[in-house]
């Protein structure tokens, strides 16, 4: 299927403003195509960002029927732009798409669409130290009926906006409240699939800790209440002196793209790694004894984010003395290395 560039498009196109605020100004332009029954993808378009036009009875207002991805290109020192491992995004869409009952996205033609959108805005991809942008793909159901059922038409949409350097105060660590009553997702539910119920699920405790002034949730899992999945919006590793360990996915648990490639990275750097069923209580013993020298949190929005202390039934937890570690340091060092192409891909995931 060919790729239509709206004229418009073309002849409408600003630069990144020089102050942003990370997912409230976007790019100006927009990728979408349309899915039925009868002519399965199609109207695949590159135009100027702009409003949807939905049914009110849309199946995604009403069941939740909805999935996205995020991922950055970053800015190298030649003024090229990098994608991250962008195939590994578009396949966990399409592994979201089939949990939600929606329809797959050709990996290739996904990647090409993102390519398509990024050449006409590539004045939004910003160059200032430890910038990105932003790109978040997504699919919604707009089938017009109440009935309770899987859509049979689909909207997929690309929109990108400026991610300011997510360490401004340098690399510092965040405080994590461990979830003791509330759950984020059971195996056999959703948990592993990128769709907005599990982040709307989560609003409530997110908010509650902030107040108590801690930055994100650590969940566990929903049957035992007794072992480690993950932070909010990335995954955690725990780390042994130079062994890191991170739990095991689940079924609950988002695999994340940053997790996997810590898992083939750290090796190369002289860490061993282990994904383990990894109980709170043991956990928060080998914190109290010393065992545990650094804990981070990792995803593509901070890639590597130190966690300082954990809360858990009102007790704070404090780790490496709340400072960012060693190891942290390393591995943030060599990831975002790669993505701003400073350090050899040795892995070739730069596209
Ligand atoms: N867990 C959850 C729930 C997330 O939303 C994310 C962010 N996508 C991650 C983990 C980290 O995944 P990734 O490294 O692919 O960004």
């Amino acid at each position: 299927m060919s790729i239509d560039i709206n004229p418009l498009a073309v002849a409408e196109r600003n630069a990144c403003p020089a102050e942003f605020s990370f997912g409230e100004v976007f790019a100006d332009h927009m990728f979408t195509q349309t899915y039925d029954l009868q002519q399965k993808w199609s109207n695949a378009e590159v135009k100027p960002y702009q409003m949807l036009q939905l049914n009110p009875s849309a199946s995604v207002l009403h069941y939740g029927q909805e999935i996205f991805e995020g991922l950055k290109a970053y800015r190298t020192k030649e003024g090229e732009i990098n994608l991250f491992r962008p195939r590994e995004n578009f396949k966990r869409f399409n592994r979201s798409a089939a949990r939600m009952v929606m329809p797959e996205v050709d990996v290739e033609f996904h990647l090409e669409a993102l390519m398509e959108l990024l050449k006409i805005d590539n004045k939004w991809v910003p160059e200032k130290d430890g910038t990105s942008l932003y790109i978040r793909p997504t699919m919604i159901a707009t089938g017009a009926k109440l009935g309770l059922g899987a859509s049979d038409q689909y909207l997929h949409f690309i929109i990108t906006g400026p991610a300011g350097a997510y360490f401004k105060d340098g690399f510092a660590p965040v405080s994590v409240y461990v979830a003791d009553k509330y759950r984020r997702a059971v195996v056999g539910g959703v948990g592993e699939a990128k769709t907005g119920g599990n982040y709307s699920a989560s609003l409530y405790m997110s908010e509650d800790v902030a107040a108590k002034g801690y930055s994100q949730v650590l969940w566990l899992d929903a049957i035992h209440g007794k072992y480690i999945e993950e932070v909010g919006a990335m995954n955690i590793c725990f780390v042994y002196g130079d062994h890191i360990v991170t739990p095991k996915l689940s079924g609950s648990i988002l695999p994340g793209i940053t997790r996997d490639s810590i898992l083939q990275l750290a090796p190369t750097l002289g860490y061993t790694v282990a994904e383990e069923q990894l109980d709170i209580e043991e956990i928060l013993a080998d914190i109290k004894s010393g065992k545990i020298t650094e804990a981070f949190g990792c995803g593509t929005a901070a890639v590597i984010s130190p966690v300082g202390k954990l809360c858990w039934k009102d007790v704070d937890y404090e780790i490496n003395g709340n400072k960012a570690g060693e190891v942290s340091r390393n591995l943030y060092d060599e990831l975002t290395g790669i993505q701003y192409g400073l350090r050899e891909d040795k892995f070739g995931w730069i596209e």
